[in-house]
């Protein structure tokens, strides 16, 4: 401040004093462009975060390049029925969203670890663990509606633009501005950083979806209990978390919205789900880890055991320690952790084929599928 007032008293002198100041007048003719220059800079800088909003063809480019990360780190399951079983149900879903005609595409990925993970432009991810954990076609229809719900939100963009999570140079072209964008992202949904807000809000609009299509909403309350319960032997995870209200707080909420908002769908559907998915859930402790020392981001083909280790980092919200233990790691801080301090979910070990397995699902499959979600 005191600053501010002298370089004005100095800028009054020379404009009063007239010729002998011309000196003094040039250097701060030459401290004011540099200010303007900075000011501009500023302003060019805040036009490039306000113009992080992207295109539908843009935002599916990002989100290809998120799922490509994520189908590298994980491998896909290549297993066409499970593929179609899975994409019946998004379809059925994303149909029925308020961006139906995204290319939408379900991957299931090949690991132990559950997790789903939603990537821009309608990428959605969802891990064999996941699936051996759901115990209906309901369930599995709730957390897709959940992460459908992150895709029509524009949860992860929204996160970056606001946040300004990014790190922009006036001089980036767009592409580089994409690069940064998606790798941002990868790492937000990787580390299962969304905001509480956007938790709550995609479990709100997703469990309302499913309900729309016809079923029972109390589907991802349930799984939330189940996965809360299967962490709760966890020492670290009893330390850092059990006091903790995010699970209970997130399963009221479900349980209040259902209420307040008359979702009265009732379709379980158990039986179809469970001749299209016949996983066995693998117990936290006993799923394989990356090793210390391999990077995060690639994965690796030896093994550890999970025991002992912290909770889940879901990115269905539930571990979500970066975001609410403050242990926000690097990726290879968080692979050398690996066995022992690491996130048993996150950490576990991938499979080696990242091929999509591409199925298509017509008119009249949907229609047909539609026909069992009776309740
Ligand atoms: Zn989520």
């Amino acid at each position: 401040m005191k600053r501010i007032l002298r370089v004005a008293v100095v800028a009054m002198c020379a404009l009063t004093a007239a010729a002998p100041a011309s000196a003094q007048l040039g250097k701060l003719g030459k401290a004011l462009g540099k200010a303007d220059d900075a000011a501009a800079k500023a302003q060019k800088l805040k036009a490039m975060y306000d113009s992080l909003v992207f295109t539908d063809a843009e935002e599916q480019q990002l989100g290809q390049q998120v799922s490509d990360k994520l189908r590298v780190r994980y491998g896909v399951v290549q297993d066409k029925a499970v593929h179609k079983y899975v994409t019946l149900v998004g379809t059925v879903l994303a149909q029925a969203s308020s961006r139906p005609n995204l290319p939408w595409k379900f991957i299931v990925l090949d690991t132990d670890g559950v997790n789903a993970y939603a990537a821009p432009g309608g990428f959605i991810h969802i891990t064999r663990g996941a699936l051996s954990l759901l115990q209906s076609e309901s369930e599995l229809a709730d957390v897709l509606g959940h992460e459908i719900a992150h895709v029509t939100e524009k949860h992860t963009i929204k996160a970056i633009q606001q946040g300004k999570l990014v790190a922009l140079t006036a001089e980036m072209t767009r592409n580089q501005i994409m690069s940064a964008v998606a790798d941002k992202s990868y790492e937000i949904l990787f580390e299962g950083a969304y905001d509480r807000g956007q938790e709550l809000d995609a479990d709100e609009k997703g469990v309302a979806l499913a309900n729309k299509a016809g079923y029972a909403p109390g589907g991802l309350g349930a799984f939330l209990a189940r996965l809360d319960e299967r962490n709760k032997n966890n020492p670290d995870r009893n330390g850092l978390f059990a006091s903790h209200p995010a699970t209970k707080e997130r399963i009221e909420k479900l349980a209040n919205e259902i209420r307040t908002q008359k979702l009265s769908s009732t379709a379980i559907v158990a039986g179809r789900y469970k001749a299209s998915i016949t996983y066995k859930p693998v117990p936290v402790t006993e799923i394989s880890q990356i090793t210390a020392g391999a990077s995060g981001l690639a994965g690796s083909s030896s093994s550890t055991k999970a025991g002992g280790t912290k909770s889940s980092g879901s990115k269905l919200g539930l571990g979500k320690l970066s975001a609410l233990g403050g242990e926000k790691k690097s990726t290879a801080t968080i692979a050398s952790a690996g066995a022992r301090g690491g996130v048993p979910d996150r950490d576990a070990k991938g499979g080696s084929n990242p091929a999509i397995v591409g199925v298509t699902v017509t008119a009249a499959e949907i229609a047909e599928f539609k026909k069992g979600i009776v309740g």
